[in-house]
Order: structure tokens, then C-alpha cells, then sequence
């Protein structure tokens, strides 16, 4: 089998604004998102998501012509060129639609070819930042209800009101609900970072998210070390399972965070070196992202205990594009499915619609 054609489609929809902790950017009420589709001379098709910025011309340079099923050797080459170019924005969704496409060829599920070890996994709401503690108050009663024991906060990232609404939430959603708390690199002041965690510690928090940034290794270390809530770490850096390696060696985190579809993380092949270098130290690989890849790699890892569900459940999914990521049962468990491949269902009319531009 051989690649034969490499596109990207560039769409656009309307969906509800939302924004992230201060100093970041609000979103505006469009959506982008990208389909990355790789084909072949047997007609059959591998298909990702993609946001990447990498150029189409240096992708199509490195596929055409290659055998598809050849995803180690793929992954390799891809990442010998992570110094000289962007392909590391787009080894992500390209090694993810290989694995879709070698799905299809086996007619079975990407999380089963992983390895799996389980067909669902509970999820945790993953708020955007929200306005008020009562709005956070409001909608995590609202998860609950739906069937979610587990839910993670982005907020403010300002230290005393971050601290009030963890107390208020702990409070209203009692002592046996998992709660989580992601920084997002805010917390760059060493002292600031630790008094933070005594707080979440205060209130029985799961993990400590990213209290600072991934580079200052040497300050988590120290964080690390002084707390007793494992701190999550890794999720923004650009080495993979090499940076992993890294953090752990130097003590800077007691649970990774990886993402198939993540930038320079190397999709399914690049998080599964991940897990297995975590799982040897005995420390959890956390999948980040609530995309249908992050669902199938949370099923194919031992040690990944929950799946990441950003809340609305669809904010971030282009309505023509429908998979199993988005539906979370009664009890608060998310299931890939048993679609071959990924189990994208494509719908080609809202995409013709939709879309902005068509790259390769
Ligand atoms: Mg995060």
C-alpha cells in the first residue's frame, strides 16, 4: 500500500463563545478546526483532526509514496525533522490518522490495536473559566446530574479567589467527588505555587495542574518535593516521551500529561513510548484534550485513569463531524466505541458548507 494523496480541509462553524484564565485571549463564537485526510492506492483513507501549522508542501514531501502501515518508521523521520521545520505541530494528527487507517485495514477499534485494556473510562468535566463561583456552583451541579463523579477547574488564576471558589466547590459537591485544579502555567512565583497547593491540599484535591511553567523544572522539583498533591505536569512541552523522561528524572512530576493530537507530542505513537516510560516509574500518564484520539489512547493505557471531557460536552466539536468522544453515559463513562479506526462519521454536505479552504 502506498500514499497517494494528502489533504487538509480548513473549516469554520458557529459555537458559543468561551475564554481561558486572565491574560489569555478570550475566543470569539466561530470555530476553526481542520481535517487531515491521508489516502492511498487501495482506496483506503486515514483521517484526523488537525490544527497544526505545519506546511502541507513539507507533510505531502515526507508521505507520498510511503507505506502507510510503516508508522514507526513514519514517526521517526517526522521526528529527526522537529529542529528544522513545524512538523512538529503535525506528527500529531498525521501518526493519528495512520493508526485510523490501519484501523480500517484491521476493521477494528485504534484503542484495541493499542493494547487495549479497557473499552470505557470514566470521565471528568473540564470547565472553561466561568464568571463567578456561583456559575461554577451552578454547572457543577448540573455535572453531577448528568453522571459525572470527577470534575477539573480552570479558573481565574488569581490566587485568593481561586482558593474561595476550591472551597465553595469542595463544600457544595461533598467529600467523594474527585476534584482537580489546572493553573495553566499562571503560578510563576515559586511561593505563590506552594501556597496554592496547601490550599487544594486543604481541600482534598486529585492533582495539581501545571501550577508553572514546564521549563522551570527546577522550581517544580521543589514544588514536587514540599507538597503532598501530586503535581500534574509536561503538557506543553515539545520533546514528547524525551521531555517526560526529562521531568521525571528531575523529580518535576509525580503524573504526566501527554495528547495524541497534542503539538510535538508524536500522536498515538509518541504517548504510547510516553505511558510505557511513566508506567516503568510507576506514575500516571494523564491524557490532556477531550478529542475521540484522547479517548482511544485513555482506553490503551494501563496507567491513564481518567479521560479529559471538556464541558459543554460539543463546544469544541464541528457539528458535521461526528464521533464517540462527546457522548457520556449516566454513570460518567466515556466509550470509543467499537467503530473501525478512530470512528470518525464524516458528513460531507455540512463540510462542503463549512469549509474555508482545502490545503494539498
Ligand atoms: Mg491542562
Amino acid at each position: 500500500m502506498k500514499i497517494t494523496e494528502v489533504k487538509i480541509h480548513r473549516i469554520e462553524w458557529e459555537r458559543g463563545a468561551y475564554h481561558w484564565r486572565d491574560g489569555i485571549m478570550p475566543q470569539g463564537a466561530k470555530g476553526s478546526s481542520g481535517l487531515l485526510r491521508i489516502q492511498t492506492d487501495d482506496g483506503v483513507e486515514g483521517l484526523s483532526p488537525y490544527r497544526g501549522g505545519a506546511s502541507i508542501e513539507e507533510i505531502k514531501y515526507k508521505l507520498i509514496g510511503t507505506d502507510p502501515l510503516d508508522r514507526e518508521r513514519i514517526w521517526q523521520d517526522f521526528w529527526l525533522n522537529l529542529r528544522t521545520s513545524r512538523l512538529g505541530e503535525a506528527i500529531g494528527s498525521v501518526d493519528v490518522a495512520l493508526w485510523d487507517l490501519y484501523g480500517k485495514v484491521c476493521n477494528q477499534p485504534v484503542y484495541r490495536l493499542l493494547g487495549g485494556v479497557r473499552n470505557k473510562i470514566p470521565a471528568y468535566a473540564s470547565t472553561t473559566t466561568l464568571d463567578s463561583i456561583d456559575e461554577y456552583l451552578r454547572e457543577a451541579e448540573g455535572y453531577l446530574a448528568r453522571g459525572y463523579r470527577a470534575i477539573k477547574l480552570h479558573a481565574w488564576g488569581r490566587l485568593e479567589q481561586d482558593a474561595e471558589l476550591c472551597r465553595a466547590l469542595r463544600k457544595a459537591v461533598g467529600g467523594k467527588v474527585t476534584l482537580m485544579y489546572d493553573a495553566s502555567s499562571m503560578f510563576n512565583r515559586y511561593e505563590d505555587a506552594l501556597w496554592f497547593g496547601r490550599r487544594l491540599e486543604e481541600q482534598n484535591f486529585f492533582w495539581y495542574e501545571e501550577p508553572m511553567d514546564h521549563y522551570n523544572m527546577t522550581a517544580l522539583a521543589r514544588l514536587a518535593k514540599e507538597l503532598d498533591i501530586p503535581l500534574a505536569t509536561a503538557e506543553a512541552t515539545h520533546g514528547g516521551p524525551f521531555d517526560a523522561l526529562t521531568h521525571i528524572l528531575a523529580g518535576a512530576a509525580d503524573i504526566i500529561h501527554t495528547g495524541p493530537l497534542d503539538a510535538y507530542k508524536g500522536g498515538f505513537t509518541g504517548i504510547m513510548k510516553t505511558a510505557h516510560i511513566c508506567e516503568g516509574f510507576g506514575i500516571m500518564c494523564a491524557m490532556h484534550g477531550g478529542s475521540i484520539a484522547s479517548l482511544h489512547a485513555a482506553c490503551a493505557i494501563h496507567n491513564c485513569r481518567y479521560f479529559e471531557r471538556l464541558v459543554p460536552e460539543t463546544l469544541l466539536s464541528p457539528p458535521g463531524i461526528k464521533s464517540a468522544e462527546t457522548e457520556i453515559d449516566d454513570q460518567g463513562f466515556a466509550s470509543p466505541g467499537g467503530k473501525p479506526g478512530l470512528g470518525l462519521e464524516i458528513d460531507w454536505d455540512w463540510m462542503e458548507g463549512h469549509t474555508v479552504g482545502i490545503e494539498g
